[in-house]
């Protein structure tokens, strides 16, 4: 099976906050069948969904990368609805709502694909990837084969799931949805944009979503307003004027200048709170020395 593959791709291309250097080699899978056999061939390549949890470094990214964005079927029977890992969120809240199916109103306001809301178990607004999540084909870097892992061993918490052991790659999922009415879903859906059109930047303005996560019983978004954040200008990089913890890549940034904002942040609320943020934007590739200096200290709590 021939898969596309493109040499020394400039993964900036492929991330929502327009930044990355290049990897060795991207490859494009057609098919679910086609990705599974990559895999058995290089069961180390790193997988981009939408990219829009990513801080890829500008250094680039040493070895084979895969993306998923191809792998978008998706199957509707009853309830009951399974989507290969590159679906995108929002195709399958408007779908879901076409069929007068609940539980994916959230995915219509970010753009993840479903291997990466699984991988991060994704939310807003009350619900949760987990909530309707039933079943999924994984394929297994460790042993080589194609599993499925039901919910009970997904460890699903808060950005939490198994996926990020980096064990298993996701090849598809299944889920089961509620019933309700077209109104009501319609009603939830229009909600759900709005508040994001209110608060949140578009990715006309380059970003990543959310970069720290919430810590227990607070909201990192709310600590960073307090220390004086919002609308704060860094250079070739700023936080957005409505939200403190959207950092937006005003157009020349590299992965160096997110990092330096995300550590004045970071240090910032460490000394008036007393609190550690941490990241939820996911940082991968080669690292300069400041980097891996920098990395250190933020992603401190989640190497251990
Ligand atoms: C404007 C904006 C708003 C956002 N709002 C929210 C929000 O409200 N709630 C929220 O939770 N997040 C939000 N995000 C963040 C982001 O969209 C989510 O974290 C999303 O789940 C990431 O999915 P992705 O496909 O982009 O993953 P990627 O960024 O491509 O990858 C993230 C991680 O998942 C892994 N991964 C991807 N696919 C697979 C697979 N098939 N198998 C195994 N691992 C895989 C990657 O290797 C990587 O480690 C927002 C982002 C933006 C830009």
């Amino acid at each position: 099976m021939e898969c596309e593959v493109k040499e020394g791709f400039e993964l900036a291309r492929l991330t929502t906050f327009k930044i990355g250097g290049k990897c060795d080699n991207l490859f494009i899978p057609k098919s679910a069948d086609e990705l599974i056999a990559l895999l058995e061939q290089d069961s180390s390549m790193l997988i981009i969904g939408s990219g829009s949890d990513l801080l890829i470094s500008s250094k680039g990214v040493k070895g084979n990368v895969v993306t998923t964005r191809n792998l978008k079927n998706v199957k509707v029977d009853g309830c009951k609805i399974t989507a290969e890992c590159g679906t995108p969120g929002p195709f399958l809240a408007q779908l879901a709502a076409k069929e007068s199916l609940s539980g994916f109103e959230f995915f219509v306001a970010f753009p993840g694909s479903i291997g990466g809301n699984l991988y991060m178990n994704a939310s807003a607004h009350g619900q949760f990837t987990s909530d309707c999540f039933v079943s999924a084909r994984v394929f297994d870097r460790e042993d080589k084969v194609v599993k499925t892992i039901y919910k009970s061993e997904m460890n699903f918490a808060y950005k939490q799931s198994l996926l990020q052991c980096g064990r298993y790659v996701l090849i598809d999922a299944d889920f089961e949805l509620k019933k309700a009415s077209p109104e009501k879903i319609k009603e939830l859906m229009d909600r759900n944009l709005s508040r994001r059109k209110q608060m949140q930047p578009s990715l006309a303005n380059p970003n990543a979503g959310c970069v720290f996560k919430n810590p227990p019983n607070d909201s990192a978004g709310r600590l960073l307003d307090k220390v004086g954040f919002k609308g704060y200008d860094d250079g070739k990089v700023r936080v957005w004027d409505t939200h403190a913890n959207f950092i937006i890549n005003k157009g020349e940034a590299s992965s160096i200048d997110v990092l330096e904002l995300m550590l004045k942040m970071y240090n910032k609320v460490k000394e008036i709170y007393d609190i550690e943020l941490a990241p939820e934007v996911i940082f991968v590739g080669e690292k300069s020395k400041r980097e891996e200096e920098i990395c250190k200290i933020l992603y401190q709590k989640s190497q251990k």
